[in-house]
């Protein structure tokens, strides 16, 4: 969250995405008043569509958990699916699937770590860091990949205390103290009983009814024009916020331009049968070297088997992609792939799809945080402000 709010006094959201709607839950709690203004659909990006063969997600597909998301998620008092453990990963490389991790590589890498000190800096990205400890095939192949199933971006792209932000102000004497310091940190936060990440029957748009149903009394219809009253919080994404607050106040509105989106497609299908390739898998990514726009593709039936009794998968690629190049890549990509075999699919492609934690991002938000600082009052919430993912947006909502 960026700038604060006046202590018990009316809030007034702007957005019934995941971030307003956990923002409502939170001050429902603390018996702080509100209203929510939502544009087009409570929920944002997400929502499931239910099929003839199970439900599809536009967006997110699961919840990840640490204490703060099972405290939020007992708090609701909604059943939720657990995912299945030891699930295998895949690596495309050359027109075979590897595994990410192998024998010789951990030991290669244990002892580099031990004796190599990061070098880091307020501008390193996290390819600086990690390129001198994995070099350049583990960092294309292994980390890019792995990064890209979360942020959309590969590792040159992406700013290490954005990622890292408990190394900021402090230096290891390896990588090794530095991975130690990775797990305390961690462990600080571990989930106790609800462990790697749930969904919930009927899929991620049962969790957005849950917290809808709780905060609809106070959902208001949309003003025409836009009043800045005190008290106000912008939950929408930053080109959005900034087009609020174009004319009253255009410095911060300008500000929230520099932020960097990528645009993102999400292809879901079901098929006839199972692939063999990505049996017992979560799925597999695609090292952007390959030069697909296939970033990665999520086997939804192994993760939640009590929510997919068909076999569904997600392809998610960089872009705004075509269904028929996404189909095109995938019969070069996956083995087994044949289009003949689906039995349905639904695409969704966003042009604000991830905010990219780039330096630039970071750099800005520390602006913001200068210029809100004499505006008590004023507050950006949404997924560019301090994580990513859903966990990190509830996470957020608790330091209020
Ligand atoms: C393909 C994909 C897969 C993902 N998978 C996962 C995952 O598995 N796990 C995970 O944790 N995260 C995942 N994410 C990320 C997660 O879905 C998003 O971070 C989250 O949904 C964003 O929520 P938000 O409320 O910040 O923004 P949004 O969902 O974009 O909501 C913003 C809301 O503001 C409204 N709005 C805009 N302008 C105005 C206005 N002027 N007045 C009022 N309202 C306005 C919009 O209509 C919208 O409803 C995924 C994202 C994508 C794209």
């Amino acid at each position: 969250m960026i700038g604060s709010i006046i202590p018990h006094q009316h809030v007034y959201i702007y957005g019934a995405g995941f971030a307003g709607l956990s923002l409502g839950h939170q001050l429902k709690k603390l018996g702080i008043p509100f209203t929510i203004y939502e544009k087009e659909k409570v929920g944002g990006k997400i929502s499931t569509r239910m099929t003839a063969f199970g439900p599809i997600e536009a967006a997110a597909s699961t919840l990840y958990m640490n204490a703060h998301a099972e405290e939020f998620i007992k708090e609701m008092e909604i059943p939720y699916l657990n995912s299945e453990k030891k699930l295998k990963r895949w690596i495309w490389r050359k027109e075979k699937l590897l595994s990410p991790l192998n024998f010789k590589l951990a030991l290669k890498l244990l002892f580099k770590a031990a004796i190599r000190v990061p070098s880091i800096t307020e501008n390193s990205s996290v390819e600086d860091i990690f390129l001198p400890l994995l070099g350049r095939r583990y960092v294309d192949e292994l980390l890019s990949p792995a990064l890209q199933g979360i942020h959309a971006a590969e590792a040159r792209d992406l700013h290490f205390l954005s990622l890292f932000p408990f190394a900021q102000n402090r230096s290891y004497a390896s990588y090794f103290s530095f991975f130690k310091s990775l797990k305390k940190e961690m462990k600080k936060h571990a989930a106790v009983g609800i462990k790697g990440s749930v969904s919930f029957p009927g899929g991620m748009q049962s969790l957005i009814n849950k917290l809808h149903e709780e905060v609809s009394s106070h959902i208001e219809p949309l003003p025409e024009t836009f009043v800045l009253r005190p008290n106000t919080v912008i939950c929408t994404s930053a080109p959005d916020a900034a087009k609020l607050l174009e004319k009253v106040l255009p410095e911060i509105s300008l500000k929230l331009k520099e932020i960097e989106y990528r645009p993102i497609s999400n292809l879901s299908f079901y098929l006839k049968e199972e692939l063999p390739s990505l049996k017992k898998s979560f799925g597999m990514l695609i090292p952007q070297k390959y030069g697909s726009p296939i970033l990665g593709i999520i086997h939804q039936s192994a993760v939640f088997p009590s929510n997919y009794s068909n076999h569904c998968y997600s392809v998610i690629c960089k872009g705004i992609t075509s269904e028929d190049e996404i189909f095109q890549e995938l019969k070069t990509k996956v083995p087994g792939f044949q289009k003949d075999n689906i039995l349905v699919h639904s695409l969704t492609a966003w042009k604000t799809g991830l905010p990219l934690y780039d330096e630039k991002r970071f750099q800005t938000v520390e602006k913001l945080k200068q210029l809100l600082k004499d505006k008590p009052g004023l507050m950006f919430f949404g997924n560019y402000t301090e994580g990513i993912s859903l966990r990190s947006m509830i996470e957020q909502t608790r330091k209020l």
